[in-house]
């Protein structure tokens, strides 16, 4: 069971017709991006961008589209936080050679 508790199917208006959504015990349950079409996970207005992008959109998303907040983001335990530059300073340390 999911720590968070999803919403009651009546309770996602607008959603209720979604190709990514799926009723699951009378509540809304996203399905497996991994076994969605990819035409209708385009459709919900995602797109194919590098992960550390993605990362990026939501630190400045966690940060109300801040860019200097992010930068200053000292919430080092937070998984996201090494990449919230929108790079992976692992591949630029390998780069480097270190
Ligand atoms: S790294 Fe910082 S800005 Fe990014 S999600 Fe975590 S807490 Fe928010």
């Amino acid at each position: 069971m999911s720590i968070a508790k999803r919403p009651l199917i009546a309770n996602i208006k607008g959603k209720e017709n979604s190709p990514l959504v799926e009723v699951e015990d009378n509540q809304a349950t996203g399905k497996n991006p991994l076994l969605s079409d990819v035409s209708e996970i385009k459709r919900a207005g995602h797109q194919n961008i590098p992960l550390a992008k993605v990362i990026r959109k939501k630190c400045l998303e966690c940060c109300c589209f801040q860019p200097g907040e992010v930068r200053k983001c000292h919430i080092t335990d937070c998984a996201l936080w090494p990449y919230r530059m929108g790079k992976n300073p692992f591949h630029s340390a390998k780069m480097k050679g270190k």
